[in-house]
């Protein structure tokens, strides 16, 4: 199974990530990909991007190195804040792709699953939104798996399967167990599903080896996965809601110099 593009991806602007868009995107053409978004922490991580370089995304070109850019952002669920996220809607609505997920130090550490659930479904209720990330980090924020699934099913959210949530180094070591769950719950339920990369560097850019393996495992095909290319991608987010400045992005070339209309 190859799958051509990656939802998840961070640059040097979510303070603890170590590589450029342009870095990121030509990791991105090596490795065969047509589309990547740029999910870049959200203000309430600590260094996260501060509001500011949500609204300025515009000035990063749609395609880079023959690779179609999303722009968009990781955000966290948020107490405080008028809509449950810790970006308002006017800036998301100006964002080609949201995502969302639970981070440390984010005011969820301690573990509670309905205060985690709750906080998640309002996110998720937001028409705005597009995916939940990793959301099987079951030691640090642990969720109702049935409730989750239902409601991205019911919004048409997409349940990442975090790729690095398998890794052996990775931060949420430990989760790979319940992040698996996640993927057979989704798929049953017939919710959206997506495999992202989550790097923090571009070497990590379109890297879906582990999660692959978990999809042919539990029998997930290819055509559950939205990010199967560009088109499935731009097909999906367009299907969903208006997206301003993605619609402009227009035509863009792919890795192989054809060029790929935005279809609606
Ligand atoms: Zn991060
Ligand atoms: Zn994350």
């Amino acid at each position: 199974m190859r799958l051509l593009a990656d939802l998840h991806t961070h640059t040097i602007a979510s303070g603890h990530a170590y590589s450029t868009v342009t870095e990121n995107a030509g990791a991105a053409r090596r490795a065969g990909l047509e589309l990547i978004a740029v999910t870049d922490h959200g203000p309430a991580v600590p260094e996260g991007a501060h509001l500011w370089h949500f609204w300025n995304l515009k000035v990063i070109p749609s395609v880079l190195d023959g690779v179609r850019i999303i722009k968009g952002c990781e955000a966290n669920p948020c107490l405080t804040s008028e809509n449950g996220i810790d970006l308002p809607d006017e800036v998301l609505e100006q964002l080609d792709f949201v995502a969302v997920g639970l981070h440390p130090l984010t005011g969820f550490d301690e573990g509670d699953r309905m205060k985690n659930t709750e906080a998640m479904l309002r996110v998720i209720s937001n028409p705005l939104v597009d995916m939940i990330t990793h959301p099987g980090n079951e030691d640090e924020f642990p969720l109702d798996i049935d409730a989750i699934v239902a409601a991205a099913k019911r919004h048409q959210v997409i349940v990442e399967i975090n790729d690095y949530s398998f890794t052996p180094t990775s931060a949420r070591n430990g989760s790979s167990a319940r992040e698996r769950e996640f993927a057979a719950a989704a798929h049953t339920a017939g919710a959206p599903i997506a495999v992202g990369s989550d790097a923090h560097y571009h070497l990590r850019v379109g890297r879906f080896d582990h999660a692959l393996g978990v999809l042919e495992d539990l029998g997930i095909p290819h055509a559950a996965c939205v990010n199967r290319d560009a088109e499935s991608v731009l097909g999906f987010l367009l299907g969903k809601r208006a997206r301003p400045r993605l619609e402009y992005g227009g035509v863009w070339t792919t890795p192989e110099g054809g060029n790929v209309e935005a279809s609606r």
